[in-house]
Formats: structure tokens, C-alpha cells, sequence
């Protein structure tokens, strides 16, 4: 069987694409790895009707909603290769499995790569954080360190203050994250910043309690965030020949259409900023309705 679409990742973006796709009566090969990036936290928030969900119960129900359409079928594995072929593209999976599909999706994330600091993925999704409007309000008014080696490090501690007004800033040993003009204006309004590198957080349960520098001093702070590096999950550019961006992110229009023709992205796979689940969703839901608009016009040349 050649199923309409195929969707790789099944997150906000790929569910509520197979969700419009599956509603429009499509056949939707969905493949999912169940490594979703938010799995490390224990609620996310942000999106109307669902502020404080578990990730794993929000992926419960939008797995019993999209699966309820007939023409949607789940398979929970990974998708190791894609490739064009007459017929559309043959997707394999790492079952060594061949599903053949007319459209694809590609929604299948990134994974985050945490500063090399011991023991900071105990904290990561408890704690510590990447997006102060996903987990701001939890840190409201406590202790709060950023750790950033990065130029936006600067924009951060500013944006921060909306939550806490006690906030350290750490450059874990990038001094030149900060220049002097920012550093006046952060001793302006009494932030700190340590340059020192950092050697070990601590805490129990993931919840820190102190950050402790190489020259054998700690702070006291209760919470913060830090910038992960971003990499996109899938990269099968070589094989179907899209476009993508510096960091790997697929590159689309607004619709989610990439530069080959058949072939969509959405969510963190193609970048889509802000990176949370409503706007993954919603890039997910916009890739399906491209999907349709180019069938459609397929379809009634053959009516
Ligand atoms: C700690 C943390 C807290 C967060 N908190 C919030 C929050 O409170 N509110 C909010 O809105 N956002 C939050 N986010 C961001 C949110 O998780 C992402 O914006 C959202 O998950 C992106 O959705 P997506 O569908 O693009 O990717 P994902 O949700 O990551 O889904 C991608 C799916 O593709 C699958 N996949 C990858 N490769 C393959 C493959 N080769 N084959 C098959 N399947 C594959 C993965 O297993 C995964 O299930 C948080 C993120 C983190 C890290």
C-alpha cells in the first residue's frame, strides 16, 4: 500500500498534522521514536487548555484524538532513510521495514546539547531551564542563576527580571559573552556576573541548591536557565535534496513547503520559532493544509 502522507516525529508538529490530515480523509503513515525534547520535564506550559500538562498525558491525548480517524496508522520506531522514488518516496525503519509514501513531513524535532558542566542534566527540566515563558512563573522571585556563553546572554538576564529580580549571571568561562557596555549596564542595576568557569551544581532531586566554581567558591541559587545548543533530529538533506539552514534546521516557506517538491517540515525540525508546542502545533496543522492544497490540485487533474 502507498499511503497519502508520511510524517516523521510525532510531536505537537507531526500530530496535529496527521490530525488535519487524517479529518481530510488522507492515509497517514505516522512514525514516532517516542524521544520527544520535552520529556526531561515534569509540566509543560503555555498552551490554552493544557497549561500544566504532563508532556506524556498531552501526548496521550493527542494520540487517542488523531488515532480515532481510521486512515492515520502509528508506528512507534524510527525512521533511519529516506528516499525519492517513482511512485513518491520509500521510507525505511529501523524495524527493516519499507513503507512507500505519495508526501512527507518531516516534524521529527531536535535534541539539545546541555554546557559540559557535571551532573547539569540532573537538574535539566527540574530546575534549570531553556525558555523563561515555558517555566518562568514556576521560578517566580527565587534565586536564579543564567548560565550563557552566548552573544544573547545579554537579552536573557533582561528578560528575566519579568520573573525575578535576583538573578546571577554565570558566562561558565566565555567571558566575551558580555561586553563592557552590557557588564555597566548589569552593575547599574546590581546584577552580578561571575566569569569563573563552573566545575559542579548541586541539589537534591534536581532541584539545585548551589553552583560551585573551578577556583573553589559556590553560590547559593535555587533555579535557572541555560542555552542549550540545537540540533535537529533528522537530517536526510543528502538523500532528498532540501535545503537547510546553518544549524541543520530544514528550511521551508511560510506554509512549511521546503525546496523539494513533495517533501514539508514543521516544528522544532524546521526551526519554528518561538520553539513550543503551540507554534509546533500550528506549523504542523499549516504543513498539512500544504500538503492538501498540492493533492488537491493533483487530484482533480485526475477526476
Ligand atoms: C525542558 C523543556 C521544557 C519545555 N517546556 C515547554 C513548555 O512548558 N511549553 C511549551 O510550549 N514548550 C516547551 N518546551 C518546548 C517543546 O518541547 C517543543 O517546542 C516541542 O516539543 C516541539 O515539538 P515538535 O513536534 O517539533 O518536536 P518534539 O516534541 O520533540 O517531537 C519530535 C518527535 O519526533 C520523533 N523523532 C525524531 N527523530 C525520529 C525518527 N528518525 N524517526 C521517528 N521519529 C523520530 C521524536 O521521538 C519525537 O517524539 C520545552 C522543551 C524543553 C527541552
Amino acid at each position: 500500500m502507498k499511503y497519502d502522507v508520511a510524517i516523521i516525529g510525532g510531536g505537537p508538529a507531526g500530530l496535529n498534522a496527521a490530525l488535519v490530515l487524517g479529518r481530510a480523509r488522507k492515509t497517514v503513515a505516522l512514525f514516532d521514536n517516542a524521544r520527544p525534547r520535552n520529556r526531561v520535564t515534569h509540566a509543560s506550559h503555555g498552551f490554552i487548555t493544557r497549561d500544566g500538562v504532563k508532556p506524556s498525558e498531552f501526548r496521550r491525548i493527542a494520540y487517542e484524538e488523531v488515532l480515532g480517524y481510521p486512515t492515520v496508522k502509528h508506528w512507534e520506531i524510527g525512521v533511519t532513510d529516506i528516499r525519492s522514488s517513482e511512485e513518491g518516496f520509500v521510507i525505511d525503519t529501523s524495524a527493516g521495514e519499507q513503507v512507500q509514501a505519495g508526501k512527507i513531513i518531516l516534524a521529527g524535532g531536535l535534541r539539545e546539547e546541555l554546557p559540559e558542566i557535571k551532573d547539569i542534566r540532573e537538574f535539566y527540566g527540574k530546575s534549570l531551564f531553556a525558555c523563561p515563558f515555558c517555566d518562568g512563573w514556576e521560578l517566580r522571585d527565587q534565586a536564579l542563576v543564567i548560565i550563557s556563553d552566548q552573544p544573547h546572554a545579554f537579552h536573557k538576564v533582561k528578560l528575566l527580571q519579568n520573573w525575578s529580580r535576583d538573578c546571577i549571571v554565570c558566562t561558565n568561562g566565555a567571558a566575551e559573552a558580555l561586553n563592557v557596555e552590557q557588564r555597566e549596564q548589569l552593575a547599574a542595576r546590581g546584577i552580578t556576573v561571575i566569569d569563573t568557569p563552573i566545575s559542579f551544581l548541586s541539589g537534591q532531586n534536581g532541584m539545585l541548591e548551589r553552583v560551585h566554581f573551578t577556583d573553589g567558591t559556590s553560590i547559593e541559587r535555587s533555579g535557572g536557565f541555560i542555552d542549550p545548543a540545537q540540533i535537529p533530529n533528522l537530517d536526510f538533506s543528502e538523500a532528498l535534496g532540501y535545503d537547510t539552514m546553518e544549524n541543520g534546521a530544514v528550511i521551508t516557506n511560510e506554509m512549511g513547503k521546503t525546496t523539494v517538491e513533495g517533501v514539508y517540515a514543521a516544528g522544532d525540525a524546521a526551526y519554528v520559532m518561538p520553539s513550543q508546542l503551540i507554534y509546533a502545533a500550528a506549523s504542523g496543522s499549516k504543513a498539512a493544509m500544504a500538503v492538501m492544497a498540492d493533492l488537491t490540485e493533483e487530484n482533480w487533474k485526475l477526476l
